[in-house]
């Protein structure tokens, strides 16, 4: 790292030389003319905002980053339904919502548990049909118990619709489950192995799932995997079921599963991390876990799934993107919102207004120092400096767009601005006894409520 440099433009200076990640010289030209004293920007400077952000979330060196490329597993019509509170789509909502995983560049999607009796059968079925008949990219897996009632029916279902599908096949691991279910160690890898060569026997690709992981001994971490490697399983899903696991213990476990199983085996074996939202750390994991060199994360539309749900795959999605992680930093997410929006549809899970990205009020304010700043910019008609300025999220990313209310925290320019994206004359007058109104309101006037104030 090169020495500081004395000069007397000090503080960007100093970030640029001490952290070793250099600003764009176009900022750092913006900022010196600041510290110059010309205070006045320059109207033929326009700046672009990726110039003017000083980004802190690469600072760190880069082995604390994915490196992708990072594949998505969705989980939205399988995990996620075991919600409590969800409603279990037709078919129809099912080829919608596996649409619109298509149109996001989703990797691949869990169909369902056809071991669950017929309702399920035929829902797995569809969507097979589905994705065969259109060619679609994304590829499909069933979950099934390491039992060969729940493997038969996905080989049975693969013959009748020719489409390929993995086993992702599941086992309890952790030490509380073994004592609590009275399952020696010897009976888990058993099962382990007739399961997975019961399944290869058949034709099936498997995922191989302990359930658990993220409270699971070491030794038993390596017995568990090694075995189902040896048998054949080429992806294995490491969970965190309970939502038990910090950013740093997922991290910790992905890192020992990679150096004491993956590596020793010398195949070239999938990871894959499946989270849970328990202590609010589903999205913080799953990243935490790609940094540790994991391939896929596993999860659903809004979070779906049981008690508190899984990582939200549309907060995944936002932050590959925004992370600049390949495939997702080239991927077009407008339809993000769609997606959301027909998961909440099928399923009956609210969108809360506070959600990020897709909540109602994610790109919404009437605080009037928030929306002066977002109106100044979006007068000097630059839209993407306009999406930046107050937002960590730049909502043309994901087709979507900044709202300026008003309300009793707002100043006059909110109402201005209003009126003008409305087509409306804004007299002293009118925009005196809107601006009153707000004042005087406990609540963002709404459409209705302003108008009353144009008569
Ligand atoms: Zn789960």
């Amino acid at each position: 790292m090169p020495a500081a440099r004395r000069t007397p433009f000090v503080s960007l200076t100093i970030f640029r030389v001490s952290l070793g990640v250099p600003l764009c010289p176009r900022g750092l030209k913006f900022f010196e003319v600041g510290a110059r004293g010309h205070q006045a920007e320059s109207p033929k400077l326009k700046m672009k905002p990726s110039d003017l952000i000083y980004d802190w979330n690469r600072a760190l060196p880069a082995e604390f980053l994915p490196a992708g490329p990072v594949l998505l597993n969705d989980e939205t019509l399988r995990d996620g339904l075991q919600s409590p509170s969800v409603r279990d789509p037709s078919i129809e909502q099912k080829i919608e919502i596996l649409h619109l995983m298509e149109s996001l560049g989703i990797n691949s999607l869990d169909l369902g548990l056809p071991g669950a009796g017929s309702r399920a059968v035929e829902h797995v079925e569809a969507l097979a049909r589905e994705i065969a008949g259109n060619r679609l990219k994304i590829q499909a897996n069933c979950a099934a118990r390491t039992h060969e009632n729940d493997i038969r029916p996905i080989a049975e279902i693969v013959q009748r619709t020719g489409l390929k599908i993995a086993a992702a096949t599941f086992i309890g691991s952790s030490p509380i489950r073994r004592y609590t279910e009275g399952w020696t160690e010897d009976f888990l890898l058993d099962t382990t192995e007739k399961a997975i060569k019961f399944a290869a026997s058949l034709g099936l690709e498997v995922m191989y799932v302990t359930e658990d992981t993220s409270r699971c001994d070491p030794e038993m971490v390596k017995r568990l995997y090694s075995t189902a490697i040896n048998c054949g399983a080429r992806t294995i899903v490491v969970c965190d079921t309970a939502g038990h696991a910090t950013p740093m213990g997922a991290f910790a476990l992905i890192k020992f599963v990679l150096d004491q199983v993956v590596k020793p085996s010398g195949e070239k074996i999938r990871v894959d991390w499946h989270g849970h939202c328990d202590r609010g750390f589903a999205v913080a994991n799953s990243i935490a876990a790609l940094a540790a060199g994991a391939d896929c994360v596993h999860a659903c539309a809004l979070g779906t799934g049981e008690r508190v749900g899984n990582t939200q795959m549309d907060q995944m999605l936002v932050n590959l993107k925004l992370m600049g992680i390949s495939p997702w930093d080239k991927q077009d997410l407008t339809e993000l919102k769609d997606y959301c929006q027909a998961v909440s549809r099928a399923t009956g899970v609210p969108i809360p207004p506070n959600y990020p990205v897709v909540g109602e009020d994610a790109f919404r304010t009437a605080t009037g120092v928030h929306a002066a700043a977002v109106i100044k910019a979006l007068k000097k008609n630059d839209i993407e400096l306009a999406n930046a300025v107050y937002s960590g999220v730049p909502s043309h990313l994901f087709g979507l767009e900044q709202v300026i209310d008003i309300g009793p925290m707002s100043g006059k320019s909110n109402v201005l601005f209003w009126l003008e994206r409305h087509g409306i004359p804004a007299s002293d007058e009118v925009v005196e006894r809107i601006y009153t109104r707000a004042k005087a309101s406990d609540h963002t006037l709404s459409e209705a409520e302003i108008r009353e104030c144009l008569r």
